[in-house]
């Protein structure tokens, strides 16, 4: 290893807390650091290639090299670097970018609210959820349902919304109205012969029997990724969310799509809402809304939510809620032409061209022998990984499958994720189906070798 990639490696330990990490192996192994990108893959400080298989953290739809991109941040910065929202001020940038986002999602939007990341929004979604209901005269509506598995982020509020342990576990999770549902897993969670329609009466069932015990007038949202990302690339089971919206406007409760991963053309639709059935009341994006070359998420509400709004600031002023960079003009103008070569590239055609390549070639790992299931939609999916393909077991988190497994994609020039057993792909939505055929022979390589190992070390019974 050169000097100058062992002093940044060595800085990089010395100084760093890095987000979502063992801290413990980062402090002992130090972190892969990753210095330039190029197409659909990114290049370490050592100079070693890898195929950017989750499109960084599910974002960079352009992958890593779009100069259309760095041209509209450039000419935004020299035009105005910063101004803000606040008290009636505005800018063109963001102006342009909400009319386009509102023309673009499948409802009838009217307002749309930017922060800095999907965090924020979602926790901007309950903040606006709770000042709505209290401004209309129910403040006992409060409320909110999320789901075992899902991810909404890690701000307070939308900590005690993501369903996943890693997140939750030893940070205090204060907000008791904060209510959750079963993951709808049909591969882990169905009883033997259950269809997928009965599968999903039996989820909207639980729903029903939670709203009722806890009386449907203290219920206010319930907060959904169309296709569960983080928790392992679960898409619902077929008749899920009409079944489950038809009991959320039975109580009149409202449905946040939290389209973060989904939108803009992941599951083969503009938003993931459109590929599984949702219709959203409200929706929160980021990520590929500016394929993640800027900060930029935004919360996008309906006219009858908005007048709600209006009425409790001619009470009470000020609506309350903002940070300084919410709707800056630099990454508001980078999601405008993300936006717009999105539609001058024609990405949807080329997502829906592509995808069934994607998924063919993911599809073919369900022969492997350690390979228990294999799902997805689009140009997302997962791999999940089994101790025994009979019996569904999964392996014991001790057992290092998942840590070996990524380990050795690495070796082979490929970047991707693991979530508990299951693998997981999200790449740029640029990529080829020569490049797909690539990606997969990386995995390939590396799941063979953690079969091996996993017999050899009696992990895998065989
Ligand atoms: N919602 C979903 C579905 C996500 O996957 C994420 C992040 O991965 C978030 C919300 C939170 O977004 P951020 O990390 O930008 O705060």
């Amino acid at each position: 290893m050169s000097n100058y990639a062992k002093s940044i490696i060595a800085g990089d330990r010395e100084h760093v807390l890095h987000p979502t990490t063992n801290l413990f192996e980062h402090r002992e192994n130090g972190a892969l650091v990753i210095e330039r990108g190029q197409g659909i893959h990114v290049y370490d400080v050592q100079g070693k290639e890898y195929i950017e298989g989750m499109a960084g953290l599910w974002c960079t739809s352009f992958g890593f090299s779009e100069s259309e991109l760095v041209d509209a941040a450039v000419e935004q910065m020299r035009k105005l670097p910063f101004y803000h929202g606040f008290g009636n001020k505005a800018v063109v940038p963001t102006i342009e970018l909400a009319r386009r986002l509102k023309s673009m999602v499948p409802f009838e939007a009217s307002k749309v609210f930017f922060t800095n990341s999907g965090s924020e929004a979602n926790d901007t979604q309950l903040k606006m959820i709770w000042y709505y209901n209290n401004a209309v005269g129910r403040p006992e509506k409060k409320k909110i349902i999320a789901r075992w598995g899902g991810y909404h982020g890690v701000t307070i509020a939308t900590a005690c919304l993501t369903g996943l342990p890693a997140f939750r576990g030893g940070f205090d999770q204060p907000l008791d109205n904060i209510l959750h549902v079963s993951c709808p897993h049909y591969y882990r969670d169905a009883e033997e012969g259950e269809s997928e329609e009965e599968y999903a009466d039996r989820l909207a069932e639980e729903l029903e029997q939670l709203i009722l015990r806890e009386d449907p007038d203290t219920i206010a949202a319930f907060i959904a990724e169309p296709v569960m990302a983080g928790g392992g690339v679960i898409p619902p089971p077929r008749t899920y969310f009409e079944k489950i919206q038809k009991i959320l406007r039975q109580y009149d409760i409202i449905t946040i799509a939290d389209e973060v991963v989904c939108g803009f053309g992941r599951t083969g639709n503009m938003f993931g809402c459109e590929t599984v059935g949702m219709q959203p009341d409200t929706m929160t994006v980021a990520k590929q809304l500016s394929s993640a070359y800027m900060p930029i998420a935004a919360v996008i509400i309906p006219e009858w939510m908005y007048e709600g709004l209006v009425e409790a600031s001619a009470d009470r002023g000020i609506f309350g809620h903002g940070i300084t960079y919410g709707g800056h003009p630099v990454p508001a103008a980078v999601a405008l032409r993300n936006l717009e070569l999105f539609e001058e590239r024609d990405m949807m055609s080329r997502i829906r061209d592509v995808s069934p390549h994607f998924q063919e070639r993911l599809r073919a790992f369900a022969d492997h022998p350690m390979v228990g299931n294999v799902r997805g939609v689009g140009l997302i999916g997962a791999v999940e990984l089994v101790a025994s393909k009979e019996k569904r077991l999964p392996f014991e988190a001790s057992a290092g499958i998942g840590q070996f497994c990524d380990n050795r994609c690495i070796e082979h020039g490929l970047i991707h994720r693991f979530s508990g057993n299951a693998a997981l792909f999200c790449p740029p939505l640029i990529i080829t189906a020569e490049e797909i055929d690539e990606m997969f022979k990386r995995f390939g390589l590396a799941l063979d070798e953690t079969y091996k190992w996993a017999r050899e070390t009696g992990r895998f019974p065989g």
